[in-house]
């Protein structure tokens, strides 16, 4: 019978210490996009990734020397680290040699059947989990016949008959994506895939685009689908430094209130009533705070007709007037603070609230 793969119910796997599936906090991945053999510039990305958030990263390893500074990268971080190798499967295996926390492999480009049992040897013995990545840009080619075109229904034929290999080769430590650049397809692809294998499932909208775009894409797809109970880690994809897809992976997961980190800023759009740079005060909260893991609710707001209100809700707040704001802490007017000092006072607010 069918197993719906649902978060509470898809089959646990380990990347490293992060637990995949089976009802796991959602996971959050990104991918580096240094030179992998410039080992100094990505272990400097990886810690960057991590303070914002990142708990699994992978790491393209495009030949072997890229295998072996991936070694000398992974002796220098604590984040688990996935190897994503397409068309050599003995990157794949260097990559394992070199302590690989999981692979990403797409079973159509990495060389035949023989190969892949080369790989899952390996990867059983190390108990390092795959993940199957189907494109719809690199689908097999009788199944683009078959459907006609990369629908939704052909990612999962193509998926079920990779997954299919691998339960040949008697590997199950998998986990499955199915990307396409267009969201409806994606989203259908991962709800006709759920009701069909028991393996944990990686969401992302591939080539989703630039900070807007890609935001807003990434937005609908995986956060309908999370919302949904479908999905069980999943990566941002956006044309930009890997840390902002952290943090738009994040807002998703606190948008569908199944993981809150970082403060929860609340701030209005201002309009002509607004007399405070309201935009550069709320740029410069919230870079400063970025790293914080505690998730207060700070509102920021332009003047005084909502902004006391809204900043009533949240555990701390200001409200702009002409050239000042005012401070509030759980629903209490506190003071009035001219502008010039508005960001640094609820910065150390916020820092001295979640201390
Ligand atoms: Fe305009 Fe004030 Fe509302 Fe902001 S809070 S949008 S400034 S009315």
């Amino acid at each position: 019978m069918a197993v719906k793969a649902k978060r509470n119910s898809t089959r646990r796997i380990h990347i490293g210490t992060v637990p995949i599936g089976g009802g796991a906090p959602v996971a959050v991945q990104s991918m580096t996009n240094t030179d992998t053999r410039d080992v100094l510039a990505t272990v400097d990305q990886i810690e960057r990734l991590s303070t914002a958030g990142c708990e699994i990263i992978r790491l393209a390893i495009p030949d072997q020397e890229a295998a072996t500074a991936f070694g000398e990268i992974k002796s220098r971080v604590e984040t688990p680290l996935i190897a994503d190798i397409h068309f050599d499967y003995r990157l794949a295996l260097a990559a394992l040699e070199k302590g690989a926390d999981g692979l990403r492999i797409n079973p159509g480009n990495i060389g035949g059947r023989k190969a892949i049992s080369k790989i899952t040897e390996v990867a059983g013995d190390l108990n390092v989990p795959i993940r199957i990545g189907v494109n719809s840009g690199s689908l097999h080619n009788e199944v683009l016949e078959k459907h006609g075109r990369p629908s939704p229904e052909a990612m999962v034929e193509s998926a079920l008959m990779n997954i299919a290999l691998m339960e040949d080769l008697g590997f199950e430590q998998m986990k499955i994506s199915l990307k396409s650049s267009n969201v409806l397809d994606t989203i259908r692809a991962y709800e006709l895939l759920s009701e069909k294998v028991k393996y944990p499932l990686h969401l992302g909208v591939t080539e989703a685009g630039t900070l807007i775009s890609g935001t807003v894409k990434s937005a609908i797809g995986i956060g309908q689908l999370l919302s949904k109970g479908i999905g069980d880690t999943f990566r941002v994809s956006l044309t930009r430094d890997p840390v902002e897809e952290v943090r738009v992976a994040y807002e998703i997961l606190r948008a569908v209130d199944l993981r809150h980190r970082g403060p929860e800023i609340i701030s209005c759009p201002t309009c002509g009533r607004c007399e405070i740079d309201l935009f550069g005060l709320v740029e410069k909260v919230e870079e400063a705070l970025a790293t914080i893991e505690a998730s207060p609710k700070v509102a920021i707001m332009g003047c005084v007709v909502n902004g006391p209100g809204e900043a009533r809700e949240a555990d701390i707040g200001v409200a702009g007037g002409r050239g000042q704001g005012i401070l509030f802490k759980k629903g209490e007017i506190i003071r009035k603070i001219p502008e010039h000092k508005l960001a640094d006072i609820l910065i150390n607010e916020v820092k001295n609230l979640v201390k």
